[in-house]
């Protein structure tokens, strides 16, 4: 049994938690939400009144929050001066990586060891306990994390060192981004050249247009029964979350010098849909845009 502090039970993180507790380890959560607190708390975590009050007695501290100036507010706020040193803190929100190369930095200087271990898998793999990590750390840090992530997680990939949990997440991401945008467009073109969308979904599904965007989240309703398009497009993935880890990638490239000029329009066409007021819809909803847009 492991004394954990959670910060951050929101979509993701209420869940998580639930499952640490579930496995017989004693969890204090804090949340700058009361509601979600309240609902931690009847998962069977205590309650705190702020993060440093939750860090009290914690061997190991998980944050889950929005982007990385929460986690920076929370983590170099006051929580760190709260923990003892050899503490191991677990980061599994996503965000940028030369934030979380500041905080791991921040995290070793007080003698922590520290881990980035954004997931994949969204709130159902977060209930289910199936969530993939991505972990980036140094290998003892990710030995001590890893029976944990098991226990919110069934895939649990270390990367490499501090900060590449976070940029295995972008990578990938930015490649779904892109994939959406081009089964989209694709799929305008087949209607416009009057091919049948359940035709070209049987033809690309097995042939090298194949991937996830389209097997998994096609965007057009009756190939793929679970898609988010048969149901008008309800996420799913929300575009705001594509928009956000489109915007990760891109800052991720400006910092370091990659060309992404494909990602960039792609991520234009996200913040269009986003601005059009769908922000809340799923990310394969773009090609409703994409198709208002044709000639
Ligand atoms: P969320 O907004 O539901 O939860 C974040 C929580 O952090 C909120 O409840 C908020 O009140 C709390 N918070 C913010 N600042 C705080 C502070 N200073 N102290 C304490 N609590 C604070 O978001 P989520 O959907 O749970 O996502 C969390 C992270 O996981 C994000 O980085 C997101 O990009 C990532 N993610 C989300 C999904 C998904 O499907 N929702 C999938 C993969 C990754």
């Amino acid at each position: 049994m492991t004394n954990i502090a959670f910060i951050g039970v929101g979509n993701m993180g209420n869940p998580m938690a639930a499952n640490l507790i579930k496995a017989g380890h004693t969890v204090a959560a804090f949340d700058l939400s009361a509601d979600l607190l309240a609902k931690a708390a009847k998962a069977g975590a205590r309650a705190a009144g702020s993060a440093a009050d939750a860090a009290e007695g914690a061997e190991v501290v998980i944050t889950m929050l929005p982007a990385g100036k929460h986690v920076k507010e929370v983590c170099l706020g006051g929580l760190f001066d709260q923990l003892s040193p050899g503490t191991l803190v677990i980061d599994c929100s996503t965000i940028d990586v030369d934030t979380s190369r500041e905080v791991h930095a921040a995290a070793a200087a007080k003698g922590f060891a520290m881990v980035d271990a954004p997931v994949s898998g969204g709130v159902g793999g977060a209930e289910g306990a199936t969530l993939t990590f991505m972990v980036g750390g140094a290998d003892d840090a990710f030995a001590r994390a890893k029976p944990l992530l098991e226990k919110m997680g069934k895939t649990i990939v270390h990367c490499g060192g501090p900060g590449n949990g976070q940029a295995a997440k972008i990578c990938n991401n930015m490649m779904l981004g892109i994939q959406m945008a081009s089964v989209a467009e694709a799929f305008v073109l087949a209607e416009k050249l009057g091919l049948d969308a359940q035709r070209l979904f049987d033809v690309s599904s097995t042939a090298s247009g194949q991937c996830w965007s389209l097997t998994t989240y096609c965007p057009v309703p009756g190939p793929v029964p679970t898609s988010p398009a048969n149901r008008d497009y309800t996420p799913g993935f929300a575009a705001a979350l594509m928009l956000k880890d489109m915007g990760l990638a891109l800052a991720a490239a400006e910092s370091t010098g990659a060309d992404v000029s494909v990602a960039e329009q792609a991520a234009s066409l996200y913040q269009d849909y986003a601005e059009a007021g769908q922000a809340g819809k799923d990310f394969s909803g773009i090609i409703n845009l994409i198709r208002d847009r044709a000639k």
